[in-house]
């Protein structure tokens, strides 16, 4: 009998020890769940072009292929798209509309993750273009003054040269934001007037408000820093292929994509398409691989940064030691 009640009790014991150094399984919360692809322009809206290619198809291509990309490295992430044809999303039928339809789809995905597709270019002609010069100057005759004053003169008058200037701007560059998930998306789309390009706005975005301000702060340290940590990773695995890059910039203006989404926010101009050799590189399979190779390290880095600073789980026998 004794020999069962210590049996009993050391079970007891065994249970209670284990129990003691039970903790629950702390399943890790998946960093990012949902990644929200925006491929820049669409439909009525063609963006820049270059001499072979339109921009709303080049962020098309590389957007959809970046799509495929993500779900073969984490066929656990879902990405939603903001278009995957050649339409303004949710079919808008101005760009504004596209605009606001486009940070609605992610904020309604609630994204945990938006990246934007463009291409950039100068204000100058695709390839290139011609311009004057002068090369010397020559003796001419001339008339000069007016009615019985006219008289011939002996003027130095330059020669002119027509030589072709290429459209040699290339690089990718990438904007951040800083995020906002409040209810004034509407408003701020709405503020904006009509017409406005992504690329060219003027509108200035009041963040002089107090609670533009509140908002700022808010979200500043939950998305601002994960934006500018994407985007780092961004500029520099485009670097490391050996592309021209102009690094991680803030727009002011402009960007009302980033500006109304409630995640982490980051637009890719992915580069120039009024230079020739970058059009053709960005058009190329090579070309729009290569970036989807960039942008996916990127976001690999991404990932292990913000897992890193999770505490490891804690499995079912306690830390391990
Ligand atoms: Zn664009």
């Amino acid at each position: 009998m004794m020999k069962k009640i210590a049996a009993l009790l050391a079970l007891c014991g065994i249970v209670l020890g284990t129990t003691s150094f039970y903790s629950p399984i702390v399943v890790q919360k998946p960093t990012i769940r949902t990644i929200i692809l925006d491929a820049g322009h669409g439909g009525i809206d063609p963006g820049t072009h270059g001499l072979i290619s339109k921009e709303k198809d080049v962020t098309l291509e590389i957007t959809l292929k970046l799509g495929e990309a993500i779900k073969k490295e984490f066929p656990e992430i879902k990405i939603v798209y903001t278009r995957t044809t050649d339409i303004l999303p949710g079919n808008a039928a101005t760009k504004n509309q596209g605009l606001y339809n486009r940070a609605q789809i992610a904020n309604e995905a609630k994204g945990d993750l938006f990246l934007c597709i463009h291409c950039d270019a100068t204000p100058k002609p695709a390839g290139g273009y011609y311009e004057k010069r002068v090369i010397g100057h020559k003796k001419k005759l001339e008339y000069v003054g007016k009615g019985k004053h006219k008289r011939k003169k002996m003027v130095n008058a330059p020669i002119y040269e027509s030589y072709w200037v290429k459209n040699t701007m290339i690089g990718a560059t990438t904007y951040i934001w800083k995020a906002d998930r409040s209810g004034t998306k509407g408003n701020a789309i709405d503020q904006t007037g009509e017409g406005e390009d992504i690329e060219d706005s003027t509108i200035v975005w009041d963040t002089e408000s107090p609670e533009a301000r509140i908002r700022a702060q808010l979200y500043e340290q939950k998305y601002f820093k994960k934006s500018v940590m994407m985007a780092s990773y961004v500029e520099d695995e485009f670097e490391k292929t050996g592309r021209k890059t102009w690094g991680v910039k803030q727009r002011a203006i402009g960007l009302h994509v980033l500006e109304n989404t409630g995640m982490p926010s980051v637009l890719i101009e992915t580069g120039y398409l009024t230079n020739k050799e970058e059009e053709e590189y960005l058009n190329s399979d090579k070309g729009q691989d290569e970036v989807v190779t960039n942008i996916m390290d990127a976001l690999k880095r991404y990932k292990q940064s913000l897992e890193g600073n999770k505490p490891t789980p804690t499995s079912i026998n306690g830390p391990s030691k």
